[in-house]
């Protein structure tokens, strides 16, 4: 599958210039917003476990840090661009606007496929690429997360990397790390959480019930896999999976209990028992009620689009509808949940997190949850009384309402000097 048929940076900017026109934003800020305000890229050295030594590219981009430090992943992809990151920056500082959390956005990348590296060259590269972000990053600056090839133990070797070099132990320094040093309890099921609140909402919002509900989706690592679980739960029926390596689709619904166990034997959903084989594009064209790209960018695109089958699309991962495709979906009465509301349960628990580091006090799960959904439902509320109000799409009262949070913030806090 081809990843870039589309400049996702291209497309943030297209759908940040939407919600400018419309906010009649001033000249200066729309310049200033629709461009990151701090780049930074390295090559860099690893030694690998034959005693070669590989160099790889690494990106740090900060979009905005007017409403706080920022705040975003860090993605070990091998098709990874500077783009991909500006974009993925761009769309933190929105997140969090929406939300409504005290950050800015950022964003981090590796170029590399972590699936074939060991684990001493993926920590020997964590530590190399932390030490070459290390003065973009820290508790009041910039944030890092784990993103898609990255997880809890990445963040643990870039918080202890980032410890040595200052001499002490600066937990807040990341989120998503282990709970025995300082994580969160809750993290890893926070995006998929936050993203099955808002949906409750919606569903809620279109007559849809939850329970016997058909779900297709892409992507089944944390996000997607997460999602899986808790709306099997809620009575849902999965009817189409995939991942990198392909899927499987079964009208009558996934045995998730049997898929797991064929994924953690073989790293992927492909060739798991109990349904058809499927490719990605075809998954997404399966007949379903509610459709969770839970991926990569660029899935949904004009091409695609008009045979997209869902009631709902609610997008887990990051950019995966092009606004081409945006436009006919919406022309055909699918109601799309956008990136910066659906999937943004993560980066809210991840702000948990940062104020339990920084207050050194935990909270139970129980607590986590219940602010989560809080923070979810009100987000949720908040939207869609501009979008019902105003008759636009979700994704553009999304943007309205992060916009013009962080433009206002701008204002308020005046230009230097
Ligand atoms: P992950 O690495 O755990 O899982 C990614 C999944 O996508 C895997 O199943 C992988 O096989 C699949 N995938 C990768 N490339 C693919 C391709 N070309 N075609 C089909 N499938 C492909 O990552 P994750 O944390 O679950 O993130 C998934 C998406 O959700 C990303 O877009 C990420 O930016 C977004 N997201 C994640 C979080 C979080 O807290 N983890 C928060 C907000 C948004």
């Amino acid at each position: 599958m081809t990843i870039h048929t589309e400049n996702a940076y291209h497309n943030a900017q297209k759908q940040f210039d939407i919600a400018a026109d419309i906010l009649n934003l001033d000249g200066g800020y729309r310049r200033l917003l629709r461009v990151p305000h701090r780049e930074f890229a390295c090559n860099f050295p690893v030694k690998m476990d034959d005693g070669q030594i590989r160099i790889f590219t690494g990106y740090r981009v900060q979009h905005n840090t007017t409403r706080g430090p920022a705040k975003g992943g860090i993605r070990y992809h091998p098709d990874t661009d500077i783009d991909e990151v500006r974009a993925l920056a761009m769309l933190m500082s929105w997140k969090c606007a929406v939300v409504n959390i005290p950050y800015g956005g950022a964003k981090g990348a590796v170029v590399v496929d972590p699936a074939l590296l060991s684990l001493g060259e993926i920590e020997r590269l964590t530590r190399r690429y932390a030490t070459e972000i290390s003065f973009l990053i820290g508790p009041d600056i910039d944030i890092p997360a784990p993103d898609i090839g990255t997880n809890a133990q990445i963040m643990a070797w870039i918080m202890d990397t980032y410890s040595m070099h200052r001499g002490h132990t600066v937990p807040a320094v990341v989120t998503g790390k282990p709970i025995n040093i300082g994580g969160s309890h809750g993290r890893n099921e926070a995006t998929a959480r936050g993203l099955v609140y808002i949906l409750r909402e919606a569903c809620e919002g279109a007559n849809i019930s939850i329970a016997g509900a058909r779900v297709v989706i892409q992507g089944f690592g944390n996000v997607g896999g997460t999602s899986a679980r808790l709306l099997e739960e809620m009575g849902a029926k999965i009817v189409g999976v995939a991942d990198r390596g392909g899927g499987i689709a079964n009208t009558k619904g996934i045995d998730l209990r049997q898929l797991q166990a064929h994924y953690d034997k073989t790293g992927t959903v492909a060739g798991a028992p109990g349904g058809d084989t499927v490719s990605n594009a075809e998954l997404l064209e399966l007949p379903c009620d509610i459709l969770i790209p839970a991926a990569i960018e660029n899935q949904i695109t004009a091409r695609n689009a008009d045979r997209i089958k869902a009631k709902i699309v609610i997008e887990a991962a990051n950019g995966p509808t092009t606004p081409d495709a945006d436009t006919i979906l919406h022309d055909r009465g699918v109601l799309v949940i956008p990136d910066i509301l659906a999937n943004a349960g993560g980066v809210t628990v991840s702000y948990f997190e940062w104020v339990q580091g920084l207050q050194e006090f935990f909270w139970t799960e129980r607590e986590v949850n219940a602010q989560l959904e809080r923070i979810m439902v009100n987000a949720f509320e908040q939207v869609n009384t501009v979008a019902q109000a105003r008759r636009m799409p979700l994704r553009t009262a999304a943007y309205l309402l992060a916009v013009d949070r962080t433009a206002q913030a701008y204002i308020t806090r005046g230009i230097y000097p």
